[in-house]
């Protein structure tokens, strides 16, 4: 199916539909004004031309029209969040009231939290997968500490087999079955930002539903990458970032899902603030707190609408492109990427990802045996952004909004290169 040239490489740019995306965005370019191989949409994805359009009218609305702009702005501030919920919703395959933009990332995890991890004394464990991302494993164990327990016994790692480096659903399964009676919640990182192993959602949750445990999963690494189905999968609730594959800038805000089932239900347990109170009553400030049903009742402050503005700019590029066409793109691009790097022939290098595109998003984490940090250096002398995970990982994610058939063929070239 694919040739290792680049004319190969060429021909599918040139019958490639959603090619000339990478004209809508900026790409980072050398000294000498050489386009650099940007392989780290993954850690930030690259800034949509339309975005500082967005951001300058948000700015021109400011500076004529003051408080008014809450109202009389063209995207009035007050409810500007709302702009951005359809197509937040697509992506992540929720219905619009399960879906909410607010905060970071980290802090919609302890928010969500706060309302899903009720322990007792006998179910307060939490299960995660190992090697979760250090923010998401501190979370929770200073929700255990929070709640007096030891996370030494109360967090339970969902690790690889030794000598492996991907989860094994079955393992996940016989944890349950030795300890589920003490396990109040599983907070699984959707696809893992280290190995970029995507994990069914949906069977997690039925699994963990089934033993009487909450469901949340961290999308990280798979909003804008994977269609999580968050609806259908039946999670509790999920949390994510805008700055990755959803291109909305450094420290833009997070995304929050809450299942339809917990929209209307007064006991549940939350931190609250004024922006989650019925809207009509508001700015009657003295009125008892009755949350907006759904996950906008989660919303505590007035948002940033800089930050809102460049989400709604870049899902506006999504939007044009169509999820699934991105998604078809990214499984061949991926492929592509793969397919040639087992072309080196090269026994130093092992493919951690797993190879079925149903398990995996644009990445692919590449160990490389006995390489240190030097070959990543090497890589960006040469033109190529990536990541390095010690001890010895590459992860390259090429998005099918800006990278091209001939970025992953080059991107190869320059690793056989500085291999050798
Ligand atoms: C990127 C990432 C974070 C970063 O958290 P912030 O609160 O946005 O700084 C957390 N968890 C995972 C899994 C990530 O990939």
């Amino acid at each position: 199916m694919f040739q290792n040239s680049i004319d190969f490489a060429q021909n599918c740019d040139a019958n490639d539909s959603l090619s000339h995306f990478r004209e809508k965005f900026y790409i980072p370019k050398d000294k000498d004004g050489n386009e650099l191989i940007y392989l780290c949409g993954n850690s930030l994805g690259l800034q949509p031309k339309k975005t500082s359009e967005y951001l300058k009218k948000e700015l021109e609305d400011w500076a004529e029209l003051g408080v008014e702009g809450h109202t009389e702005a063209e995207h009035p501030w007050m409810p500007y969040h709302e702009f951005l919920t359809q197509s937040m919703a697509r992506i992540v395959g929720a219905k619009p009231k399960e879906v909410v933009v607010m905060n970071s990332l980290t802090a919609n995890l302890h928010f969500m939290m706060v309302s899903f991890y009720r322990p007792t004394s006998k179910r307060y464990k939490i299960v995660i997968e190992s090697d979760a991302f250090p923010s998401d494993k501190y979370a929770v164990e200073s929700q255990l500490h929070f709640h007096g327990f030891d996370p030494r016994d109360g967090l339970i790692l969902w690790k690889p087999r030794k000598g492996e480096n991907l989860c094994r659903f079955e393992d996940l399964e016989e944890i349950i079955k030795q300890q589920g009676d003490t396990i109040a919640l599983l907070m699984i990182g959707s696809t893992n930002y280290y190995s970029g192993q995507a994990f069914p959602l949906k069977k997690i949750t039925e699994l963990g539903h089934a033993n009487g445990s909450i469901v949340g999963f961290d999308l990280a690494h798979g909003a804008g990458n994977i269609q999580p189905n968050l609806h259908e999968s039946g999670a509790d609730f999920a949390v994510w970032c805008t700055y990755k594959y959803l291109n909305s800038g450094p420290g833009s805000l997070g995304g929050c899902f809450v299942h339809e089932r917990h929209a209307n239900n007064p006991d549940m347990k939350r931190f609250t603030g004024w922006w989650g109170h019925n809207k009509q009553t508001r700015f009657n400030m003295r009125h008892e707190f009755e949350p907006i049903p759904g996950a906008e009742g989660w919303q505590l402050s007035n948002p940033a609408i800089l930050s809102m503005a460049a989400i709604r700019a870049s899902l506006d590029v999504f939007e044009e492109a169509g999820f699934d066409n991105l998604r078809e793109k990214a499984v061949k691009l991926t492929g592509f990427l793969e397919f040639l790097i087992k072309e080196l022939n090269d026994n130093r290098i092992h493919i951690i990802t797993p190879s079925n595109p149903e398990e995996r998003g644009c990445q692919l984490s590449i160990q490389v045996n006995s390489a240190n940090k030097a070959l990543h250096t090497d890589l960006t002398k040469a033109g190529v952004i990536s990541d390095w995970r010690e001890p010895d990982v590459i992860r390259v994610a090429p998005a099918p909004l800006y990278n091209s058939f001939v970025d992953v063929f080059k991107f190869v070239e320059q690793l056989k290169k500085v291999l050798n």
